[in-house]
């Protein structure tokens, strides 16, 4: 592993934050921190901690000898001196002595004694951090290092490995009794910079930032350049491989309905060589079920898997039974662990939902369930590190790490649960697809529904409005034309790829063509057919088809027009097709009502929009011979009505969970347009 410290980088950041009112000691250490995290070897996704003992000064002038050290919800890679929130060192000494401290007594203690009552709760690995005598100290997961640890032989290996001033200490968990055994080791050992943990990472620690990162590198790179020298094999069954008859596409929407039973989660699906060859190994089963690589992974991953054999995959008829019974046996299966851990446990539990959190698929590839979008996300790229640590110790060696009971205590304790919990938003887990998603009414459609937590996939023909919007936004943009039925297909097809399915379609997507109907061609007719008509039609009939594969319900929304129960004059192009779709609406609401899904629209009228501009507002106001701002507000609330009135209507359709064939009017009160 490259030393990354650069002199000229170090000094910058010196120049930054002193600049900003920080001490050369914080800059250092963000600057470590940040190299550190940016080694998805060593840490990924807010794994690992670091921190610096130094001086500060409190509001009321006083100095306070202080540990400031990683803050819960920060990640390494993008830490800021907020990030690492101020401990005052006395009082975390002075518990030294002290035999046992309960979890609540540490978190509150540690709260208590910060600098700042606002900033983030430290590191559950304070402690520990503070009961090492040096200026910095610096913990990762490397891989490396637990590839060495994760083994039979894994203690005699590393006291093999590394030089005297590197002790091994045994698998202990987080807390306040390992940060006294470490300091136990200190007492004994005073000359030591660097802590191997079994089964955990590796502690280094120095007076010098500098130092405690250069220090970290290299026993990483000692432990990597050991491993290189192994011969390696991995036995990969590579005669049996068959390629399966059934693609994600039909499995991730099923898999997405039988975990979603108590929380609507997201998917992730993945495949690579590397995940397909670990499928293939003669022992995989073996161990896939032996637990985590380090024990914070087990939160995101559980202690063990969904593995799908191909025998059952390429047998099976009916792929959607096998997968809802799989899923099934997996959460019994859980149930079981948890009920027996549970029992031996000094404090009862409650039981996290048993749905499995990482599905194999063998030949196929792996899927991941989270609560959003980036849970999945990290949960994917965990399971993919873990597949990588115990394929380098499977070739050499077999993989060992801690207990089942141990991964329980860890899974299950209060500190690590706290990492997860965030407060839980109305549309969280649940994915919206909204179409014209970039107009004036998709797009504060689509921030109204993002603000509820929902991932919201926007669909635009326009493509230079999508790239515009990809520079801008992370969220899933496709460009496709809605009255296209391949385009439909090919942008929902990524959708599920990408989210596992779909529980809200939005179709927003309109066009006016305006035209006295005996002189309208057939030409411009049928296409106004094919854009406000065929188009939600294409994208309800494929929406309702994944929701009824998922078997969680679901809403379609309409944007339909006022001109369907009002017809204006010349507007019957447009008006037209909008009337079918009103009943197109409602034919969805028949047909499909009993398997939960709903089906609604809204009837909006006057909306400045890319349909309604500016142009078109003014010659209709002249038209009538009023004013533009006179035709604006011309309805019963004298009010102008705004595409953001419009996104509000769908978000209230879509969460109003016992109605459907319903149209709901926003045009600020139009008597003619209402419905009688
Ligand atoms: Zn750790």
């Amino acid at each position: 592993m490259k030393n990354q410290w650069n002199k000229e980088e170090s000094v910058r950041y010196i120049k930054k934050y002193k600049a900003l009112g920080y001490h050369e000691d914080m800059a250092l250490r963000v600057y470590t921190s940040r190299l550190i995290g940016r080694e998805n070897s060593l840490v990924l996704h807010g794994g690992g901690n670091t921190s610096v003992k130094t001086k500060l000064k409190d509001i009321d002038d006083s100095y306070h000898d202080v540990i400031c050290v990683k803050g819960s919800g920060w990640d390494l890679s993008n830490i800021e001196p907020e990030g690492l929130p101020a401990v005052k060192l006395k009082p975390l000494l002075k518990l030294r002595k002290k035999k046992y401290l309960s979890d609540d007594n540490m978190v509150s203690y540690q709260k208590r004694n910060l600098l700042n009552s606002k900033s983030p709760n430290p590191s559950v690995e304070t402690f520990l951090h503070a009961f090492l005598p040096h200026k910095y100290v610096d913990h990762t997961h490397s891989n490396a290092i637990l590839t060495l640890t994760n083994r039979a032989n894994g203690k005699a290996l590393c006291n093999d490995i590394f030089n005297d001033n590197v002790k091994v200490m045994p698998y202990i968990m987080p807390g306040f009794s390992l940060a006294l055994e470490v300091n136990e080791y200190l007492k004994n050992y005073p000359e030591i910079n660097a802590l191997i943990l079994m089964n955990h990472g590796i502690f280094t620690f120095s007076n010098s930032a500098q130092e405690s990162y250069r220090l970290m590198i290299k026993y990483v790179s000692i432990a990597e350049n050991y491993l290189k020298k192994q011969k390696s094999s991995f036995a990969v069954i590579k005669e049996r491989k068959i390629s399966s008859a059934f693609t994600p596409e039909m499995i991730l929407p099923v898999i997405r309905g039988a975990v979603s039973t108590k929380n609507p989660y997201i998917l992730s699906f993945k495949t690579n060589k590397n995940i397909i060859d670990f499928m293939n190994h003669s022992r995989a089963k073996y161990y896939m079920n032996q637990g985590t690589i380090t024990p914070d992974h087990v939160i995101r991953i559980k202690p063990f898997p969904l593995f799908i054999d191909r025998e059952k995959i390429t047998k099976t008829k009916n792929i959607r039974k096998l997968i809802i019974r799989e899923i099934a046996s997996y959460r019994k299966r859980y149930e079981n662990y948890f009920n027996e851990f549970n029992a031996k446990s000094k404090i009862k539990k409650h039981m996290l939902d048993s749905c499995p959190n990482i599905i194999y698929l063998q030949d196929i590839g792996m899927v991941s369930v989270g609560q959003t979008k980036k849970d999945s996300m990290i949960a994917m790229d965990i399971a993919e590190q873990n597949i990588m640590v115990i394929k380098d110790i499977e070739s050499t060696s077999h993989f060992k790490t801690i207990t089942k009971n141990e991964l329980f205590d860890m899974e299950y304790w209060s500190l690590e649960q706290a990492k997860l919990k965030k407060q839980k938003r109305e549309l969280e887990g649940k994915i919206v697809v909204i179409t014209g998603a970039l107009g004036k009414i998709g797009f504060e459609t689509y921030k109204i529904f993002k603000n509820q937590g929902a991932e919201v996939v926007l669909l635009d023909v326009c493509g230079s409005s999508v790239k515009d919007f990809r520079k801008q936004y992370s969220d899933l943009c496709i460009k496709c034309d809605v009255s296209e039925k391949k385009s439909v297909e090919k942008a929902f097809s990524t959708i599920i790829n990408e989210y596992g399915g779909l529980d809200i379609l939005i179709s927003n997507a309109g066009n006016a063509p305006q035209g006295m109907i005996a002189d309208i061609s057939d030409k411009e007719l049928k296409k106004s057919f094919d854009d406000n008509f065929f188009s939600h039609q294409y994208c309800a009939s494929i929406t309702t088809n994944i929701l009824i594969q998922q078997n969680t319900k679901g809403c379609l929304l309409f944007n339909i027009s006022k001109q369907s129960v009002n017809p204006g004059k010349s507007f019957g192009p447009y008006g037209l097709p909008k009337a079918a779709l009103m009943n197109l609406c409602k034919q969805y609401a028949i047909d499909y009502g009993s398997f939960g899904i709903r089906s609604n629209g809204v009837n909006a009228d006057r909306i400045m929009s890319g349909i309604l501009n500016k142009k078109m507002i003014s010659k209709r106001s002249k038209a009538r011979g009023i004013s533009t701002r006179e035709y604006m507000e011309g309805n019963l609330l004298n009010k102008e009505v705004y595409a953001v009135d419009v996104a509000k209507a769908f978000y209230h359709l879509a969460i109003s969970e016992k109605t459907t064939g319903a149209i709901l009017t926003v045009d600020g009160g139009n008597i003619a347009a209402s419905f009688r």
